[in-house]
């Protein structure tokens, strides 16, 4: 008799050398063995992605972006391959498949692309007859057949959306720390494991850098109710449930902190303070594709203003060249940028009820002397960008203000 259906995600440290992989094919065994059916996702092995990166840099500042997914797509084809080898050789029956081998149906952008539908016939043929099932994560084929990648972490994107596919019964989301906890652990080294986190909590801290889980991949999760559970593929600790409402966390304000550093202040000066100037400048930024997240205008002086915004490191080159063309049309004076800086932000959904939660934040970072450079705020978060060198401070102060500290 078969209990349940689980996807079961493994990261690109829990496969990083044969002796994991032999470890992680122990453990999806047993998941068999217990009588469920289980689709296993895994990323590639280490740091391949990060060196494949590296190997086409050494041959080009612009590679094609067809190439590119097709070369990032390789290091998920050898996991898939050496980890069915390894339940094979346990005596199970195995059958590894590529994104596009699995019906991951995706858009056409290469490098961010999205999934569109998953043809979930062939998984559930292999699943039908006794295989282990082992998909590729962070791969998928576009309608006329060429492979494209699903963006950094995007394994955990594949995982949720073939759990969703395939209505399994759960999604493990196996990894190197043993689950969710109130801020980066290697980081904040009092950081507490969350049993549980809301949907809402969870993207807001994925999206603000918390590597964890893809964000994407929670959005997915919470749009089809997917039950999922992060955990250490080194360990049998209890992991953090990611779920609808959370009781448990409901009496806190802030559930969590999280930092990012990938991210580049840029600041115009000198902006004529009239209608339509706004418009022209981030309309230029979106039509190149290009994120801007959190903006701030200065309030106007002899009719002039500055206008600072941030942007993701890896689009500053694109961001320079447009608003270098765009500043003489708003008749701007300097523009300067800034890579070292960061964001450090407060996740809660407590928070819109409480007032004066902001300015605890800003209370910790004042206490150590942190400078404030940008601010946004939500009904669920507050942001900061800091000077990146204060990051580890800022983070570990903020932590312990909110009383999370263990
Ligand atoms: P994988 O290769 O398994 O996908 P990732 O490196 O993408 O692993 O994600 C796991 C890492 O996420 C952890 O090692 C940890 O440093 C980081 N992380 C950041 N914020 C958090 C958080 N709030 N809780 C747990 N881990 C976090
Ligand atoms: N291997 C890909 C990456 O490093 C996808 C993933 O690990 O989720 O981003
Ligand atoms: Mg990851």
């Amino acid at each position: 008799m078969i209990l349940a259906l689980i996807v079961q995600k493994f990261g690109g440290s829990s496969v990083a050398n044969p002796e994991r992989i032999k470890n992680v094919a122990q453990r999806v065994v047993k998941t068999f063995e217990a009588g469920n059916q289980v689709v296993v996702v895994v990323s590639a092995m280490g740091d391949t992605t990060d060196d494949l990166i590296d190997l086409a840099k050494q041959i080009t500042d612009s590679p094609s972006p067809r190439e590119y997914d097709l070369l990032l797509a390789t290091g998920e084809q050898i996991s898939i391959a050496l980890l069915t080898m390894a339940i094979q050789k346990l005596g199970y029956k195995a059958t590894a498949l590529t994104g596009s081998q699995a019906g991951i149906l995706t858009s056409d952008n290469y490098n961010k692309a999205r999934i569109l539908n998953i043809d979930s016939t062939r998984i559930l043929k292999e699943l039908k007859q006794g295989q282990i099932v082992v998909v590729a994560g962070f791969q998928g084929y576009r309608a006329d057949g060429e492979i494209t990648t699903l963006g950094r972490g995007g394994s955990d994107t594949t995982a949720v959306a073939l759990a969703a596919a395939l209505k399994a019964d759960l999604c493990e989301i196996y990894t190197d720390v043993d689950g969710v906890y109130s801020a980066d652990p290697r980081l904040v080294p009092k950081a507490q494991k969350l049993a549980k986190i809301s949907y809402d909590e969870m993207l807001e801290l994925a999206s603000l850098g918390a590597v964890v889980l893809q964000p994407r991949s929670v959005e997915l999760a919470k749009q089809y109710a997917v039950k999922l559970m992060v955990r250490s593929s080194f360990s049998e600790n209890a992991g953090t449930l990611v779920w609808e409402e959370s009781n448990m966390e409901k009496d806190m304000i802030v559930t969590g902190v999280a930092h990012d550093l990938n991210t580049a202040k840029m600041t115009i000066f000198d902006v004529p303070d009239i209608p339509g100037i706004a418009f022209t400048l981030f309309s230029a930024l979106a039509e190149e594709q290009i994120n801007v997240d959190m903006i701030i205008q200065s309030n106007s002086r002899n009719e002039y203003n500055d206008i600072s915004f941030t942007i993701e490191k890896a689009d500053i080159k694109k961001a320079i060249e447009i608003v270098e063309k765009v500043k003489k049309q708003i008749g701007a004076q300097k523009i300067t940028f800034d890579e070292e800086v960061a964001k450090v932000s407060i996740v809660g959904a407590g928070m819109i009820s409480h007032p004066g939660v902001a300015a605890k934040m800003f209370e910790a970072l004042a206490k150590d002397n942190i400078n404030i450079q940008l601010i946004s705020t939500s009904e669920i978060k507050v942001s900061c960008i800091i000077d990146s060198k204060d990051v580890e401070k800022a983070v570990r102060a903020i932590h312990t203000a909110f009383g999370l500290d263990k």
